[in-house]
């Protein structure tokens, strides 16, 4: 059995239904990184114009969802204020004017964090996006839905919000239509629109096409001014065939330029899967460009689409935000040539990897009995992108890929938050916006790894 069969039968990968919620900080992921901020050139980042408002967007959005923690005073993570500070300066030094947040990222202390680091430089050097994240139902009444706004613009000490959007539709319109226009908080936005207090209104996508659809058909009345979608050279041809719940970004893009309606990307690493490639697709890309990063393949591929506003990364190490700026200062766009190389035999190759679609988000954190659910999944796609996964106690490297694969879990999840730990009570179900049966795969992920240490056949 080779390893693609041996992952097939072992089934991990599979996907539900749900919304997003409270989202945890955590640093990202964005593999080998190559270059020092001296090598970027200031004042070189390359700008979309936002044909609705003007705007003049930094291709390089800032994505708020990942900052620094440290530990605090009584041992409770804590936002690391002052390297948020940092952070911010340098992506404003360097010319990213675009920073994403909500009410919900890092367990709700975003927003707070980001207002502190940006209220140091002058409002009209950066651009503020902040979502109506009512998941919960205390936020699903007008009141609610109009406190959380207000509390988004205190704690980003504005009076305006550059970039509002409303955060994951796709589930169904049902949902869409209790989130937002039973409770009036549609209606009262475009007042708001209206009045200049927020200047784009639009909505952040992960779910079904006729729900895309739907909304596509409301821009008429409604004139969504950005729509913010996830894509990635994986997902353009192949969001559908990883998940069935997600619609192709090939799809979602034309279907926006098509009504002139811009476009802010999500994901465009996919959770860090395109940085931390494996071998052979490494080997595929260097053998293109070999000082260029595969984080650095995905970023230039998503900037060279002309109706992309912004590319949002959760940068959390200077490092991350140092490989981007290089990428993006100035955006030398891939040729039609290498677009297709990427789309087709890259993703291909990648293809092979059957990983589960986790992109470390933490809209499922925090689990009530303690898993890591995001780190379980990083451990378990590493084996997997990297050969890691003994197939059978017949393989002749059973014993080394066996230990490899044990030792790592350990030291890569804490004991007391491995899947073992999982009572299967779904409450993080309904949180992935990646529809991922997290009980599902954490019972088959407990499963392999109790074989494992029993030394039983797989
Ligand atoms: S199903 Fe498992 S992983 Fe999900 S919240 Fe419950 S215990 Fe945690
Ligand atoms: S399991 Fe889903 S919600 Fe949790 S981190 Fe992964 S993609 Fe995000």
């Amino acid at each position: 059995m080779d390893r693609r069969e041996f992952i097939k039968k072992l089934g991990l990968g599979g996907a539900t239904i749900g919304a997003a919620a409270v989202v945890g900080c955590k640093g990202g992921s964005q593999g080998e990184v190559g270059s020092s901020l001296s090598d970027i050139p200031k004042g070189k980042m390359t700008l979309r114009e936002n044909h609705n408002s003007g705007d003049k967007v930094s291709i390089l959005g800032y994505g708020c969802m990942r900052w620094p923690t440290k530990k605090g005073k009584d041992g409770k993570e804590e936002m690391d204020q002052e390297r948020i500070n940092e952070l911010v300066d340098t992506a404003l030094e360097y010319g990213v004017n675009y920073f994403d947040t909500s009410p919900v990222y890092c367990q709700g202390m975003s927003e707070h964090a980001t207002g502190i680091a940006l209220s140091r430089h002058p409002r009209e050097s950066y651009y503020i996006a902040t979502k109506m994240s009512n998941f919960s139902p205390d936020t699903q009444t007008k009141e609610g839905a109009i406190a959380m706004y207000e509390n988004s613009l205190k704690e980003l000490q504005t009076d305006y919000i550059d970039y509002m959007l409303l955060h994951a539709i796709g589930g169904s319109m049902e949902e869409y239509q209790k989130r937002f226009v039973d409770t009036g908080i549609l209606d009262y936005l475009m007042k708001e629109r209206e009045a200049g207090r927020v200047r784009n209104l639009g909505f952040s996508f992960h779910g079904q096409q006729s729900v895309f659809d739907e909304m596509m058909a409301l821009h008429d009345t409604i004139h969504w001014d950005f729509v913010q979608i996830q894509m990635n050279y994986l997902d353009w041809y192949h969001a559908n065939e990883m998940n069935s719940f997600n619609v192709d970004a090939s799809y979602l893009y034309n279907e926006l330029t098509k009504r002139d309606i811009p476009v802010v990307i999500m994901e465009p690493l996919l959770g860090g899967r395109l940085s931390k490639v494996n071998g052979n697709v490494l080997r595929m890309l260097k053998a293109k460009e070999p000082d260029m990063t595969a984080a650095s393949w995905a970023f230039r591929y998503c900037g060279s689409y002309p109706n992309v506003l912004t590319a949002l990364s959760g940068m959390t190490y200077m490092e991350h935000l140092v490989d981007n700026l290089h990428s993006y200062c100035p955006l030398k766009p891939l040729t039609e040539e290498e677009r297709t190389y990427l789309e087709d035999d890259v993703a291909n190759e990648i293809l092979k990897y059957p990983t589960i679609p986790c992109t470390a988000c933490q809209y499922c954190m925090p689990c009530p009995y303690g898993l890591d659910i995001p780190g379980i999944f990083a451990h378990y796609n590493k084996c997997i992108n990297e050969g890691l996964m003994p197939s059978s106690t017949q393989d002749p490297e059973y014993q080394k890929l066996r230990r490899a694969f044990l030792v790592g879990y350990d030291r890569s999840v804490p004991k007391l938050r491995q899947a073992n730990h999982c009572i299967e009570c779904c409450r993080c179900l309904e949180h992935c916006p990646q529809k991922i049966e997290i009980p599902t795969e954490m019972h088959k992920i407990d499963e392999y790894v109790e074989k494992l240490k029993q030394g039983l056949e797989l």
